[in-house]
């Protein structure tokens, strides 16, 4: 059957589904997993800088609270739906349970464009969610974080609202705060490191040196320029990037250091000095060793997947393979290591934020960063071994590893 033209929440059920038969588990496991537990759709009406009030929709979802509290970012994008936001907590789920933590899976989003809003306006919207959210989320509960086009500025926002909600401080209500107001050290770049820290080991298993590999990078946000900084610092070569401003191209690599501060400076890694123009369909289809997707779902489908030469395909975004795709990439001989492994170091570090919270006792930057990559190590080898065991690709490997978690304590709660 074919999935590419199911939308995503469909494609993550027929995951699921698939995940669930292979691991021999009877159907009450599927009947409890494919939709999630709760989720909710808000309205917030923002008043407007010129005075006018402009509603907004906000959702929630908590799909499943059996390895703990939900856990998920909340995004800002004019793409938002609710279906989508269900489907990005349905991946929480398997995420933490993949690397190990005590978190279900949750996510939040807001359908609208940041870019078209002022700092006052998006800090009204930010505050109206949480307001609305009230006893949805909590410590215990469901923890927020930052998603796509959200930032540790939002976040302090919201704790704010939440503060004053509840009328006592609450560092551990939401992660990727900044460090000032109770963030962790090495949360910020987290996740682009421990796309770094799996590409490394996967790497290694494929006996491919990163010294002088090539990479290629769509999406150089906040994930994709940090995996393109530490690949470089590692010694590889970025040949390409490309953001929503444009592409630059240099077959000999650009220095990801001078790129990130031109990033910065230019929003865009478009004009980069001594780079040339590149579309992001010429970019798939480099002759790289590495292409890490860093923007959102669907970038690469069955229309596309052709293009890509690369050996290792690294998931820095959530779903930017559909399934379809990634199963004919993998049928070619390319290596995806998927999202809910690839991309986990940002909940990782949320979780290592929310427990220095909880204990008021806060770690320095090298305490935090070696216990990433002793995570991030751990989960790649139990993946890697899993897809070696049964002979699957690593998205199906991953998904036995977190379903498997979330299975057998939801056996233990008696829920099956
Ligand atoms: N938004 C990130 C993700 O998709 C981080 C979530 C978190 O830190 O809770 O994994």
């Amino acid at each position: 059957m074919s999935t590419e033209n199911l939308n995503v929440f469909e494609q993550v059920q027929v995951q699921i589904k698939e995940a669930c038969d292979l691991l021999g588990l009877d159907n009450s496991y599927y009947e409890i997993l494919k939709t999630p537990q709760r989720a909710m759709e808000v309205s917030i009406p923002v008043r407007m800088d010129d005075g006018s009030v402009k509603t907004f929709s906000g959702y929630r979802s908590q799909h499943n609270t059996a390895n703990g509290p939900a856990k998920g970012g909340i995004r800002f994008h004019q793409d938002v739906t609710f279906d989508e936001v269900k489907t990005l907590s349905m991946w929480m789920t398997f995420k933490c349970a993949v690397i190990g933590l005590p978190y279900g899976g949750g996510k939040g989003g807001i359908t609208v464009d940041p870019t078209k809003l002022s700092m006052g306006e998006k800090e009204r919207l930010a505050r109206g969610f949480v307001r609305k959210l009230g006893d949805f989320i909590g410590p215990e509960i469901d923890i927020p974080a930052p998603d796509v086009n959200t930032n540790p500025q939002i976040m302090a926002w919201m704790v704010d609202e939440y503060n004053a909600m509840r009328g006592y401080n609450n560092p551990g209500v939401i992660t990727g705060k900044p460090v000032l107001i109770g963030g962790s050290l090495g949360r910020t770049e987290a996740t682009g490191r421990g796309v770094v820290i799996t590409t490394r080991e996967a790497c290694a298993a494929l006996k491919i040196d990163l010294k002088g590999a090539k990479v290629a990078v769509h999406g150089y946000g906040n994930v994709g320029s940090f995996a393109g900084l530490y690949l470089h610092e590692m010694g590889s070569k970025v040949v390409a990037a490309f953001d929503l401003g444009g592409g630059a191209y240099h077959p000999d690599g650009m220095d990801a250091t001078v790129l990130q501060d031109y990033v910065t400076k230019h929003r865009t890694v478009a004009g980069f000095p001594g780079s040339k123009t590149i579309t992001a369909d010429e970019l798939f289809a480099l002759d790289v060793d590495i292409l890490v997707l860093a923007a959102l779902e669907n970038t690469i489908t069955m229309e596309n997947q052709h293009l890509v030469k690369a050996k290792v395909v690294a998931e820095g975004a959530n779903g930017p393979v559909t399934t379809e795709a990634g199963k004919k990439m993998f049928e070619r001989g390319i290596a995806i290591l998927p999202d809910i492994l690839a991309n986990a170091g940002g909940v990782t570090v949320s979780y290592f934020e929310w427990v220095q919270n909880l204990q008021n006792y806060y770690w320095p930057l090298d305490e935090v960063n070696a216990k990433l990559e002793r995570n991030m190590v751990n989960a790649f080898a139990n993946v890697w071994k899993m897809a070696n065991d049964k002979r699957v690709d690593m998205r199906t490997a991953a998904y036995l590893v977190g379903i498997r978690r979330v299975a057998d304590a939801m056996k233990l709660y008696g829920w099956v």
